[in-house]
């Protein structure tokens, strides 16, 4: 699975490749973007490129290797892979078959990885339990520091065991490489990652991965180098999407590809069949507060909803399917109809849009917000639905 294979933000990849191929890699890269946009999996391909067997090392970044190590552990070994025909105008990229390649991949599927990992803890003495913190490791000299449950914040013990592994040299690779998934610091783990950040060793580099880079301390941010992935166009995710989920007809496609909002991972995981089960309902919701008299449909609507957490996440799952409706038929309304993401029941919104005035589709929204209030002061759900459809009735 070389570079090839990662989709879209063309030119960060290749400014990444860029240094890579001259032996200049930042110490430290926070890589931002969206839900889903790719950061992880770049990193680890990114992991997989500066450890790979087949990779032709340019000079630079072998000397430097070495010369580093021969300062810190008298070790002046050097790869010999690196000698003979590398292009110095090809940009590095990785086999995916070499033994470093496929161990790096296997942490790839990281949902996977970490539940396995949180599994193993959960098995634990209780009194190990507590001192065990959760972490992903398929090959040696690649670590993958995830937020520690139940808090799900990267916690200070996570960032004492890099500080302690980070200094000694690469065991079956050429650069031992961390990635932090999350930007979710405890306070202390953040003054910590910046201990590290202040004398990096050379061999070393630290992917900090984020959505939202203003959630870093600003002396960990200064001290790293910010890409960021942006949003895919819906073309590219659809054309994408013909490849790899065949099972989803074109008007599928084209309507996950607006859904996903430009990232590619939550384009591919898409949960479909629950979208369109939340969005018939959040229809009859809508269709009921605008028409009036019978709401016996709504009813049969908002009593499937029941507490606990099934319930809790099905009313979210509603609540955001409602608020993508309503955008959309503003959308419709105010003349920019290439911006609706519910493009297969496009005829259906257009004859809402036609039904609605703009002050119904604003009072809507509004509502749904005291809805959503109700929710976190633990009302009764379906009783605060049933009060938001009935404050839309037209009132003639
Ligand atoms: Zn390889």
């Amino acid at each position: 699975m070389p570079f090839s294979d990662f989709i879209g933000n063309v030119e960060t990849v290749q400014r990444l490749r860029e240094m890579l191929g001259r032996g200049h890699f930042p110490p430290a890269v926070i890589l931002a973007g969206a839900e889903g946009a790719g950061k992880y999996t770049l990193a680890v391909m990114l992991a997989q490129a500066m450890n790979c067997q087949e990779r032709r090392v340019p000079k630079a970044e072998k000397s430097e290797q070495s010369l580093f190590g021969a300062a810190l552990f008298g070790d002046g070994s050097v790869e010999d892979s690196a000698e003979g025909t590398s292009k110095s105008d090809e940009l590095p990229d990785f086999c995916g078959h070499c033994a470093n390649c496929r161990r790096i991949a296997l942490a790839a599927d990281l949902d996977a990885r970490f539940a396995e990992a949180v599994e193993v803890r959960e098995n634990l003495r209780e009194t190990d339990k507590k001192e065990t913190r959760i972490f992903v490791q398929t090959h040696p000299d690649v670590l993958v520091i995830p937020p520690d449950p139940p808090q799900m914040m990267i916690k200070v013990d996570q960032v004492r065991h890099v500080i302690r592994n980070i200094y000694f040299r690469p065991a079956e690779g050429r650069e031992k490489v961390y990635i932090f998934t999350s930007s979710a610091f405890m306070k202390e783990a953040a003054n910590s990652l910046l201990k590290v950040l202040e004398e990096p060793p050379e061999f070393a580099t630290i992917f900090l991965l984020t959505t939202n880079p203003g959630e870093l301390l600003p002396t960990i941010r200064s001290r790293a180098m910010t890409f960021t992935l942006g949003a895919l166009a819906p073309a590219e995710i659809e054309k994408q999407l013909a490849k790899q989920r065949p099972d989803w007809d074109a008007r599928q496609r084209a309507l996950v590809a607006r859904l996903s909002e430009g990232a590619m991972g939550r384009a591919l995981t898409w949960d479909l069949q629950a979208y369109v089960a939340a969005r018939a309902q959040a229809l009859v919701l809508l269709k009921s507060a605008l028409g009036k008299g019978d709401h016996s449909e709504l009813f049969k609507a908002t009593e499937s909803f029941r507490p606990g957490p099934e319930g809790w996440k099905k009313m979210d799952e509603l609540l955001r399917t409602l608020y993508l409706l309503l955008e959309d038929i503003m959308f419709l309304q105010s003349g920019t109809p290439h911006l609706v993401r519910n493009t297969d029941i496009a005829g259906e919104l257009r004859k809402m849009a036609e039904a609605a005035d703009f002050g119904w589709v604003k009072r809507a929204a509004a509502g749904l917000g005291e809805v959503e209030r109700g929710l976190r002061r633990n009302l009764l759900r379906s009783l605060s639905l049933d009060s938001f459809v009935a404050a839309l009735e037209p009132t003639a």
